[in-house]
């Protein structure tokens, strides 16, 4: 995971205010809105990682502001610290209360403001990192059981039409580890996951199930391509020449189970569990192979 530049947005009616942010947020990348209406549709548009959000505004307030992006999914979670002159308790508490996580009063020391927009994004920053660790499979990068279910459940609900999985197991994984050990066993994974996210299209959600267990869902109007792809994954793997501790070639190839949705199908556990009796199969009958379930 890098770290990126962040994107502050700063919305204030008064220009000679944003000005000021602009110069005083020079480290940062800054979009500036002159307004609510605006300010919604920048966020709508950008990848906004913290909001500077002025209260009085013509038209819709910052209030207002805040209130809808808080109802919007994408933009829920950017911190907003409102900038304001307006400095009575009230003021204050219905800032927090709307969804603001900080609020500084205008005119405001430039240091202060600074380390408090500081803050806010290490805050950020340290979610993104939690949000990884807890979705990712730490050996792989690649999406771990919990997080592949989530996304490929909402791929499925989002539309079944031409939609496929596959399940991929690594043949015969046990013995690899017996006989190599498992420094070799955890290189044959990586390299693995390596050949089959290379081979995948981008919008298709890729995760580790366990051990050597593999599952990718996609998406894909012709059909002959996505049983090529999965053809050409496997054939690579076999050919792929991985080193031991001591210097021996390791081989190792994969057997895949593949299954397309049809009327039978009414979610994706149905789909997956096709997918996997596919991969039964393809084990059954003498591994390194695919089985397909496409009508
Ligand atoms: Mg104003």
């Amino acid at each position: 995971m890098m770290v990126r530049r962040r994107t502050i947005l700063a919305v204030d009616d008064t220009v000679a205010n944003l000005d000021i942010l602009i110069d005083l947020l020079k480290d940062y990348d800054v979009i500036e809105a002159t307004g609510g209406v605006e300010a919604l549709e920048i966020v709508a548009e950008e990848k906004i990682d913290l909001i500077l959000l002025d209260i009085m505004m013509p038209g819709m307030d910052g209030y207002a502001v805040c209130r809808k992006l808080k109802e919007i999914e994408k933009s829920k979670d950017i911190p907003i610290i409102f900038i304001t002159a307006k400095s009575d308790e009230d003021a204050i508490e219905k800032a927090y209360d709307t969804g603001g996580v900080d609020y500084v009063t205008k005119p405001f020391k430039p240091k202060e403001l600074l380390a408090r927009v500081k803050i806010q994004l290490e805050h950020q920053e340290m979610i993104e990192k939690l949000e990884f660790m807890a979705s990712h499979d730490p050996m792989t990068g690649i999406y771990n059981r919990r997080k592949f279910f989530e996304l490929a459940s909402r791929k499925f609900n989002e539309s079944s039409e031409n939609l496929y999985a596959a399940m991929m197991d690594i043949d015969k994984f046990k013995k690899i580890n017996d006989t190599y050990g498992h420094p070799a066993g955890d290189r044959v994974i990586k390299a693995v996951t390596g050949v089959i996210g290379e081979n995948i299209d981008d919008g298709s959600i890729f995760g580790r199930l366990g051990g050597e267990e593999f599952a990718v869902v996609c998406r894909h109007p012709d059909q002959e391509c996505v049983v090529e792809s999965l053809e050409l994954i496997r054939e690579k793997v076999e050919q792929l020449e991985l080193k031991s501790e001591s210097g021996e070639l390791i081989r190792c190839t994969i057997s895949e189970g593949v299954a397309k949705v049809d009327e039978t199908i009414n979610n994706l556990d149905e789909l997956l569990q096709r997918a996997d009796e596919m991969l039964y199969k393809a084990k059954g009958s003498g591994r390194n192979k695919a089985v397909f379930r496409i009508r």
